[in-house]
């Protein structure tokens, strides 16, 4: 039978770069320069007007991201890609664009603890107001919406409280008040998650962790599928009037982007561009073994509780399914009896290893409260409420039965 549309694999390895190489490599060469030169001073005008889409300053755009982007784009259906130097830049560059002196963001506090700091320390000194509330309640969403929003902000699986909101309804709340829905999509790459079929404005990607293919880089996307009307946001609605949908596109690329200086390095874009190719096959995997070992920590004596949204018993499992099918991620959490047990769990592991990062090609255990979220004052890590007694695994693409046998013998100490 004839298949309609490509498997995302040979989507992604078909894809070809938007401008011929002299040489005809079959990879995006690096172009690793700062600047690009011009026949003469009418090109170099035209070039700085954005009039003939030539690249001109690598802070600005460069041919190896432009390729990474486009690649990007085509995979998630976007109408455009950015690409930043990191997650958290993917996240500033955002807010910077569309937060404003008085407005104010509505989310919960179960968000990664940068993203918290960012929200609640760093934007706070520019008048913008953080207003959390429970995400997963349409009631309290709308309660805290009023005309200075500027966006819902939430995580599709919250990190590491393993929260799944429901995304139409949180989508449908937001739009009834005019305001744009941005998501976190860290932890579900596509093709698991498709962020445009549940109305999702602007999706940012921490690309450090599936994408890199292996931690081999930090790097950030801002992706935006130009589905929010701007002419309701206070900050964009002059620029609307002329660039429409795009208004949001025009101001992180012609502006802010270039203002912040954090735009991805081309480095950077060929190694996850290399990621990119193998991102399908390392999720199956990878997601196939944590979803295995989430099963098997359930059976194991000593464990309290195991937080993975792909279990039948997991209290999101169904709104999980939906959103990102049967294998959302392969990272799970999971409680021992104190904290004093999790280390002591942590300091017999073997095969898994002792590091912050998720997705890398190796098996990654964290104790989050102690590291993550250790610089926070007592009164921000009450609020971020993150158990003592956790513990965070980042699966990676070891034999499932190594890793198996390597949590068992941390639960059974030799005397
Ligand atoms: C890691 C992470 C980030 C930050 O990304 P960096 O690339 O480290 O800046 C943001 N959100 C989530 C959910 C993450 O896991």
């Amino acid at each position: 039978m004839k298949k309609e549309k490509k498997d995302i694999s040979t989507l992604i390895l078909n894809q070809r770069f938007l401008r011929e190489d002299t040489h005809g490599s079959i990879s995006m060469p690096v172009y690793s320069g700062a600047a690009f030169e011009f026949a003469s001073a009418e090109e170099m005008e035209s070039a700085f007007l954005g009039k003939s889409g030539r690249h001109t300053y690598s802070r600005i755009s460069n041919p190896t991201v432009e390729a990474f982007e486009s690649r990007i784009r085509q995979v998630s259906g976007a109408a455009h890609v950015l690409a930043v130097s990191s997650g958290m830049a993917a996240i500033s560059n955002v807010f910077l664009t569309i937060a404003y002196a008085g407005s104010n963001i509505v989310t919960s506090t179960h968000l990664f603890g940068n993203t918290f700091s960012l929200f609640l320390v760093t934007l706070k000194a520019f008048g913008v107001e953080v207003r959390f509330c429970n995400l997963l309640d349409s009631n309290d969403v709308a309660k805290n919406i009023d005309d200075k929003t500027c966006a819902v902000f939430t995580e599709i699986i919250t990190n590491p409280h393993m929260e799944v909101a429901d995304l139409k309804a949180l989508a449908e709340t937001a739009h009834s008040r005019n305001v744009p829905l941005v998501v976190d999509s860290t932890i579900v790459p596509w093709p698991a998650f498709e962020a445009r079929k549940f109305g999702v404005d602007l999706e940012v990607v921490s690309s450090t962790k599936y994408l890199s293919g292996g931690a081999t880089s930090i790097g950030g996307l801002v992706i935006d599928y130009q589905t929010f009307d701007w002419s309701h946001s206070p900050r964009l609605n002059t620029l609307a009037q002329t660039a429409g949908e795009k208004a949001f596109t025009v101001k992180i690329r012609t502006e802010v982007s270039r203002n912040l200086g954090a735009y991805m390095s081309p480095q950077t874009a060929s190694l996850q561009s290399l990621g990119l190719e193998t991102l399908s096959l390392r999720f199956q995997r990878a997601s196939q073994s944590c979803k295995e070992l989430a099963a098997y920590l359930q059976t194991l004596p000593g464990i309290v509780s195991v937080q993975y949204t792909g279990l039948p018993d997991n209290p999101f499992y169904k709104i999980s399914c939906e959103q990102f099918g049967e294998y959302p991620g392969a990272m799970l959490t999971f409680n021992l009896s104190s904290q004093a047990a999790c280390y002591a769990f942590i300091n017999r592991l073997k095969v898994i290893r002792r590091a912050t990062n998720l997705f890398d090609n190796k098996s990654l255990i964290i104790h989050p409260l102690s590291t993550i979220y250790g610089p926070l004052s007592d009164e921000y890590k009450k609020m971020v409420d993150v158990p003592a007694n956790m513990l965070r695994l980042s699966v990676g693409l070891e034999n499932v039965e190594d890793l198996k046998a390597d949590l068992l013998q941390a639960f059974l100490p030799k005397p």
